[in-house]
């Protein structure tokens, strides 16, 4: 994450990647000009990115970005968005068209679930899912279902698209059963991809790709990222898919820009000392929280029941148990808000995977817009508090927790 994909030489010597602020390249003969717009408009086959052109196209940063973040899940390669919203949006529109249908994994981020049960519908695009902790029997007959939607119309399953673990229950997918279960439906013919918002474990803590994912995507904004300082989304994966969603980012924009991209590169360096530590608070900090008079239960993936088909799943899919997790108070809201306001050292606000604890209260903020009858099937209650573990001693944030315990 320190040296790889850069070369001093060609920075004036310079041991960290100038930020390169231009908008555009200077050619040095007119044959590369057309020889690199060849590649981009796919005029030539198997062109690809070979130069610097246009930086709606590509910048050094971004490359950079981009050859490291892809050494995470040893994915073939990688482009960075300047949002994982974008990136999201991007990836869909790359392989969706009108009547083909999505199969999903509910509950998903909500702005994605807007993406796919909103705005996609207005093109055509249909939608199935499945819950998030569904088994075998359960996807093969979802992805049988998706199958008739689609020939009922003329079109096709674009995608398999999920999300683990899911926000906020923590529930997680059996990425090894769906890849299975695609492979089955679609013996012999084009197996839809299979893409995941690996945000919330990865990439140090699950990596999908190697239970069968061919897609990765990152909100870059939260752990990557990890500073609580910027926006920015990612792909990583199989470079025959990776080659057809770069067309879409030439053409609508959403790269990544240079100032995010080093800052991200930074961001790289400290990756695995500041998930680790994060992951390491968790669990301390879990600990205290579970016996505590006043907690009803804590949603932490370290907790699963041993013989759980959750437990089983977590046991062949992930690597630690994240630092993101649901704290149940006893009582409802105001209980969780008195909860809330007496924290010191842990912060009130949403987002997630930053080195500063931070604490919400999800049926009241980033999921007041669901209905009622969704919110209660997915467990956002009032009494939810939903905590993202930073990189503070942990002694202090259990000392925090104590005290605001102590407030309601
Ligand atoms: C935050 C988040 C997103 C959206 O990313 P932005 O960078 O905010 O656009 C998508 N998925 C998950 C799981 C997230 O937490």
């Amino acid at each position: 994450m320190m040296g790889y994909g850069f070369d001093p030489k060609l920075s004036e010597q310079s041991l960290k990647a100038p930020i390169f602020h231009t908008s555009t390249y200077v050619f040095n003969k007119a044959q590369d000009g057309k020889h690199f717009f060849e590649g981009i408009t796919g005029k030539r086959p198997g062109g690809g990115m070979d130069g610097l052109v246009y930086a709606r196209f590509n910048n050094p940063n971004q490359e950079i970005l981009e050859d490291r973040l892809a050494l995470w899940e040893d994915a073939d390669d990688a482009l960075v968005f300047s949002s994982g919203m974008t990136a999201i949006a991007l990836l869909l529109l790359s392989f969706a068209r009108p009547n083909d249908v999505i199969v999903m994994s509910g509950p998903l981020y909500a702005a994605t679930e807007s993406v796919i049960m909103k705005i996609l519908p207005q093109f055509g695009v249909q939608h199935i899912d499945f819950p998030a902790s569904a088994e075998r029997d359960v996807i093969d007959a979802t992805i049988a279902k998706a199958k008739q939607m689609a020939a009922d119309k003329g079109g096709k399953v674009a995608m398999i698209y999920l999300e683990s673990p899911g926000n906020p229950t923590n529930a997680l997918v059996d990425v090894q059963a769906v890849r299975a279960a695609a492979d089955a439906a679609f013996d012999g013919g084009d197996v839809p991809p299979i893409a995941i918002d690996n945000t919330f474990l990865g990439p140090l803590w699950s990596k999908p790709q190697a239970h069968g994912a061919d897609l990765s995507i990152y909100s870059l904004t939260k752990y990557v990222g990890g500073h609580s300082d910027l926006v920015a989304g990612g792909i990583t994966g199989k470079q025959a898919l990776i080659d057809q969603i770069r067309p879409m980012r030439n053409t609508l924009g959403g790269i990544c820009d240079a100032n995010t991209a080093w800052m991200l590169m930074r961001s790289l360096e400290t990756l695995e000392l500041r998930m680790t530590r994060a992951g390491e608070n968790a669990k301390a900090v879990c600990e205290f929280l579970r016996d505590h008079p006043k907690v009803e239960s804590v949603g932490y993936l370290g907790f699963l029941p041993e013989g759980s088909r959750q437990r089983d799943i977590y046991d062949r899919h992930e690597l630690g148990a994240g630092s993101t997790f649901s704290l149940y108070l006893k009582g409802g809201e105001k209980e969780a808000f008195a909860f809330l306001d007496a924290l010191k050292i842990a912060k009130l606000a949403v987002s997630l995977g930053g080195t500063e604890t931070l604490a919400s209260a999800p049926a009241a903020m980033t999921h007041l817009s669901v209905p009622e009858e969704r919110r209660q099937q997915l467990k956002i209650t009032d009494n939810l508090v939903r905590i993202s573990i930073g990189i503070e001693a942990a002694d202090d944030l259990i000392a925090d927790f104590a005290n605001a315990l102590d407030a309601v």
